[in-house]
């Protein structure tokens, strides 16, 4: 593990200390500090107030019990969490993930890497993040949303417009979102659009978020690329996930002139050198709910299935882990550098572990983090709140392009922010350190809150 600035070691112990076995809490805490090196050494007062230490301390933590009928009849009992982080910058933001791997540990690391993710995308918004152990799979439509209501019915009381507002993560979509949000407006005799995001198009979403998270790992590619005189079109590329996020990267993709070859699920992966026909793995994934093995069996033309295995085991010149955390190990790292690949940017959040990471940065490769690479999303979360706020819509491309623009402006924040502190061409201390700056003016600002 690379060595932390000695004024950065408590506040790590304390982390560890305070979180005991919340080991995905404490690699995205160390991930942040093993950057922030260069900034304490420049402002002691960072550390005289105590900044490092009130961050990794969520200003709020909610956890509840989530009981629910089953279709059998059976009544099943969920744990349901919120855990509002920092809100120097604007309300608490970030998704809620429904999986039965969540726990606290989870629920943290995804706020607090959402904290400096949110800071980049230059927008007001905090960050904060929830869900539950629910398993939606093989759940029905109505079990989702009596599981959905209930959930709701503990949380209406913490959030609000000004105060947090949720959005979609792993197992929460749309008709999650819709559950909800009718819940919340029933409880509260209020239409407040601006309390959650990730609304139909309908009822106060906006254009553009379905697919932003995806759409904007690309657009940051394509800037990381172009900063090389290089471009997308032809590239092969290789995106783990066939969720929301992996689904509108490998689009963006395709619009832009490089070829999807694999995409991937819990179960396995697919690999189709003609490009991957995402119709089709939309259909599978996002109508049916199916399982991507499905692909190999109903397109016959050359595409096969691999059960189990690495995705990262196929040679390609750019790779997008969308999928979940740590998928990305440092032998995967290592396959991938063997094969030549040139760009890997995080459309889930912390896909690569810390010895995947050290692995492309040693071999030079373009390395981009997720707080940075797939900020769209949340991004576009704000500019639906800004909708909501002036009660207006605004149409696909209009929203397009300002996505587009906040991406290629996260970007020139990293690398200029990189270079400023020393480490030219390192998105992960650009994005960490710029991320970190924003927050702490305002904390120091605040004084002693
Ligand atoms: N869950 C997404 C993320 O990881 C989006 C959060 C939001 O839109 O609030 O950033």
């Amino acid at each position: 593990m690379p060595a932390l600035h000695e004024k950065l070691i408590p506040v790590f112990d304390d982390v560890v200390r305070r979180n005991p076995g919340e080991i995905e809490f404490h690699q995205a805490a160390r991930e942040v500090l093993e950057s922030l090196g260069p900034v304490v050494a420049k402002h002691p007062d960072y550390i005289d107030s105590q900044i490092l230490g009130r961050l990794c301390e969520p200003e709020r933590q909610i956890i509840f019990r989530v009981p629910w009928t089953d279709d059998n009849g059976r009544v099943q009992v969920n744990r349901g969490f919120r855990v509002e982080f920092n809100s120097a910058l604007g309300p608490f933001k970030g998704g809620l993930r429904f999986h039965p791997s969540v726990y606290l540990g989870i629920v943290k690391f995804l706020g607090f890497e959402q904290i400096f993710k949110n800071s980049l995308t230059g927008l007001p918004i905090g960050g904060g993040k929830g869900g539950s152990d629910f398993d939606p799979k093989g759940r029905s439509d109505a079990e989702v949303m009596r599981f959905c209501q209930s959930f709701m019915t503990e949380l209406y009381r913490h959030i609000g417009e000004y105060t947090d507002v949720p959005a979609g993560d792993i197992g929460v979509g749309g008709r999650e979102i819709g559950f909800m949000f009718g819940q919340y407006k029933r409880i509260t005799n209020r239409y407040e659009s601006g309390v959650l995001t990730g609304k139909g198009l309908t009822w106060g979403g906006s254009q553009v978020r379905t697919e932003a998270t995806g759409y904007g790992t690309v657009f940051f590619v394509e800037q990381m690329l172009a900063a090389k005189g290089r471009k997308l079109d032809g590239m092969r590329v290789v995106v783990s996930g066939s969720g929301n996020v992996a689904i509108f990267a490998a689009e963006k993709v395709a619009q832009l002139g490089g070829t999807v070859i694999a995409m991937s699920d819990s179960g396995g992966y697919v690999v189709d050198e003609n490009g991957i026909d995402l119709n089709l793995v939309k259909d599978i994934k996002l109508n049916r709910r199916a399982r991507i093995a499905d692909y190999a069996t109903e397109r016959v033309d050359g595409a096969r299935f691999i059960d189990g295995g690495s995705i990262w085991d196929v040679p390609c010149d750019v790779a997008l882990p969308c999928a979940t955390q740590n998928e990305l190990t440092g032998a995967d790292a290592a396959s991938l550098i063997r094969n030549g690949c040139v760009v890997v940017a995080e459309g889930a959040n912390m896909p690569c572990t810390p010895e995947a990471v050290r692995a492309f940065e040693e071999a030079g490769l373009l390395f981009a983090p997720g707080k940075a690479a797939n900020a769209g999303g949340v991004a576009t979360s704000a500019l639906e709140m800004q909708q909501n706020a002036s009660r207006d819509s605004w149409n696909f491309a209009y929203t397009e392009e300002r996505l587009r623009i906040i991406m290629k402006d996260i970007h020139d924040r990293c690398l200029g922010t990189a270079e400023e502190y020393g480490a030219p061409g390192n998105y992960v201390a650009g994005a960490n350190i710029a991320g970190f700056t924003r927050v702490a003016d305002a904390m120091v600002a605040f004084g002693v809150v």
